[in-house]
This record gives structure tokens, C-alpha cells and sequence, in this order.
């Protein structure tokens, strides 16, 4: 079986602007993003992105536009010799609609722990939420909960050394 860090998006891989962020020039990538994603990578963890973006369903945004972001991130990655696994996002609203996928519920973590095979007590959940951490802890991955905009590197270093 594998391994995953599974991260929310906003506020974890990019900077939370108090309004949904689905145009490439407000999507401002935290610090040492492209370290942690390569140090769990190198670890032999899967690093796949949960995220609501219910940004979608009130029309805001579409799927085209956080596919392009999605796309934009690995690119720069790429760049520094890594990627995101997989990007799975909710683009439901709790307002509108009812769904499985919207965090706190778990359908994506469950959908993402099915393909990778995934060993659920070996992985983690970093949110800047408490639904993120929620919608780990439902299916039995231990959820982080983080400052938004923080600097994850301490953090990862904590998790790839087993202090966490
Ligand atoms: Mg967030
Ligand atoms: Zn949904």
C-alpha cells in the first residue's frame, strides 16, 4: 500500500484572499511550497490536493478556470522537479446543492485512497480549516490543521521524520 499527504488548496498551497481565487494573477503560492511537495515526494508519499470550489456552482468561476490553475501550479513545480499527484475538487455549494464531495464530507479522500491504494494510518490531512481536517478524520487520516498562509516546511520536516 502507498502513502499520501493530501492538501487542501487555498490557504494551504496558495494564499487565502478572503474570496475565491480562480484568476492566475491572485493565485500567489505560499512559502517553500515546491520544497515540501518535493520532500514528501521524496519520502515516497502521493501529494494529491482536496479542495471545495464551490466557487463553481454560484457561477463565479468554472471548471476550465481551476483546471488552468491546477495546470499552472504543476507547471511551476515542474520547474522545480516535482508535481502534484492529483487534483481533486468539489464544485458544489452548501447552499445549492447537497453533495458527498464538498469538505467536511469525504467522497474525494475516499475516491483518492481507492486509486492509489493508500494506507490511510500512514497518511495526512493539511488543512487551514477544521472541515479539512474533518473530512480526513472521517475516513480515518489524520488531519492538520494549519494557520492559513503559513510556511509548511517545519511541519513536513516534522511528518517525513515521524514526529507527528
Ligand atoms: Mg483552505
Ligand atoms: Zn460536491
Amino acid at each position: 500500500m502507498n502513502k499520501a499527504i493530501f492538501l487542501d488548496r487555498d490557504g494551504v498551497i496558495n494564499k487565502e484572499r478572503g474570496e475565491y481565487t480562480y484568476k492566475p494573477e491572485t493565485f500567489i503560492v505560499n512559502p517553500h511550497i515546491a520544497t515540501v511537495v518535493s520532500l514528501f515526494k521524496q519520502h515516497g508519499f502521493f501529494v494529491i490536493i482536496v479542495s471545495n470550489q464551490g466557487g463553481i456552482e454560484k457561477g463565479i468561476y468554472n471548471h476550465k478556470d481551476v483546471m488552468l490553475l491546477n495546470n499552472e501550479l504543476n507547471k511551476m513545480l515542474e520547474d522545480a522537479g516535482t508535481y502534484i499527484d492529483e487534483f481533486y475538487y468539489c464544485p458544489h455549494h452548501s447552499d445549492r446543492s447537497r453533495c458527498l464531495c464538498r469538505k467536511p464530507n469525504s467522497l474525494l479522500i475516499e475516491k483518492a485512497i481507492a486509486r492509489f491504494n493508500i494506507d490511510k494510518k500512514k497518511s495526512y490531512m493539511i488543512g487551514d480549516n477544521i472541515r479539512d481536517v474533518q473530512a480526513a478524520e472521517t475516513v480515518g487520516v489524520k488531519g492538520i490543521i494549519v494557520p492559513a498562509n503559513s510556511d509548511l516546511l517545519p511541519l513536513a520536516n516534522q511528518i517525513i521524520n515521524g514526529l507527528i
